[in-house]
């Protein structure tokens, strides 16, 4: 008799305490527009706290005296703005987190008939979420090659990559490693990148040969192993160290080592993608994509890549090189090849 008096006085507490939550049961993500909806019982909307944590990524959306249906509990999902949700319980609330893969905007509102809270986010395309590193290659006392015709690596490489500031300013955060006509040595350049905290490093050169036949675009990205061609190539670009004196500097190396694995792969898709529609674009021979030991490349604690942009002792390749609207062309594309990369 006891016990079923308590059974009784237990059910009776549990449906006063119950009375008065609103259940919410079904929690769903559209594509498009981007939103989560969130469908409530009955008429009543319930009352909720929204935040948004910028550094985490991450939306908290409390629903005040609710409780949640099963299926509304630990969700998780993948698309492409979300990373996960999880539902949490506690005290009469309700807790919902959106991860989100980038940083985004949001507004919320409830609809009626029937009752649903609905979320709407889009990316925030103001706020940027990567930094490159733009390295225009030589400079200053070292002109890097210079063709038959006088043109200096050092002084193209640069007018590529003012435009390609331009055009990734869009959407990211651009760091020159030099915006004029100054000497930069090998390590240094790794290291400004490293300091800025970029997520990506690119560096622009032209190539030069003995032979005014060698004509087209290479792509290079870091690697331990390489073939006699990229290592010809690398050296040539490594001299620059030599020539003025550097020595190596030991942390930068170790730096760019921790993430090797990952950034060789990331760096030679970059570098395969680009190759590709760069020769494409530019109407140049694809030389194709190659992993080499570049001073410069090495010492960045990230993905990066080094493109050769045509050869500066071929006059095909020069005579589009040296027009702003095939440098502007160039930078475009290695725009995007980056751009696809990140998003
Ligand atoms: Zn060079």
């Amino acid at each position: 008799m006891r016990k079923i008096n308590l059974i009784l006085l237990f059910f009776i507490l549990a449906t006063i305490g119950f009375s008065n939550q609103i259940l919410l049961q079904n929690l769903r993500f559209n594509g498009n527009p981007p939103q989560m909806v969130i469908d409530v019982e009955g008429n009543v909307k319930p009352k909720y706290n929204i935040s948004y944590d910028e550094q985490n990524r991450y939306l908290f959306v409390e629903f005040l005296n609710t409780r949640a249906s099963s299926n509304l509990k630990n969700k998780i999902l993948n698309g492409s703005y979300v990373k996960n949700v999880q539902v949490r319980k506690y005290k009469n609330s309700t807790g919902v987190f959106i991860f989100f893969k980038n940083n985004i905007n949001y507004s919320a509102r409830y609809w009626s008939n029937p009752t649903r809270f609905v979320l709407n986010f889009d990316k925030n395309k103001a706020k940027k979420e990567y930094t490159i590193i733009v390295d225009a290659g030589h400079g200053g006392k070292d002109p890097g090659a210079t063709g038959f015709n006088r043109y200096h690596e050092k002084d193209l490489a640069l007018k590529i990559t003012k435009y390609l500031k331009t055009n990734l300013s869009k959407d990211f955060n651009v760091i020159m490693t030099r915006s004029n006509d100054s000497f930069i040595s090998l390590s240094g350049r790794p290291n400004i990148g490293n300091k800025y905290k970029g997520d990506f490093f690119v560096s622009v050169h032209l190539n030069s040969n003995s032979s005014s036949q060698a004509n087209g675009a290479d792509i290079f990205y870091f690697s331990r192993t390489e073939s006699n061609y990229a290592k010809k190539v690398a050296a040539f670009e490594n001299s620059v160290g030599d020539k003025f004196g550097e020595n190596a500097d030991d942390i930068t190396l170790i730096m760019g080592q921790l993430f090797y694995k990952k950034n060789k792969e990331v760096s030679a898709k970059v570098a395969q993608n680009l190759v590709n529609s760069y020769s494409k674009k530019l109407r140049m021979t694809n030389r194709g994509a190659h992993g080499a030991n570049f001073a410069v490349l090495r010492g960045f604690d990230g993905p990066g890549i080094l493109v050769e942009a045509g050869f500066i002792t071929n006059t095909s390749d020069i005579s589009k090189i040296k027009q702003a609207k095939y440098q502007k062309l160039a930078a475009d594309e290695i725009a995007k090849a980056i751009k696809q990369h990140f998003y």
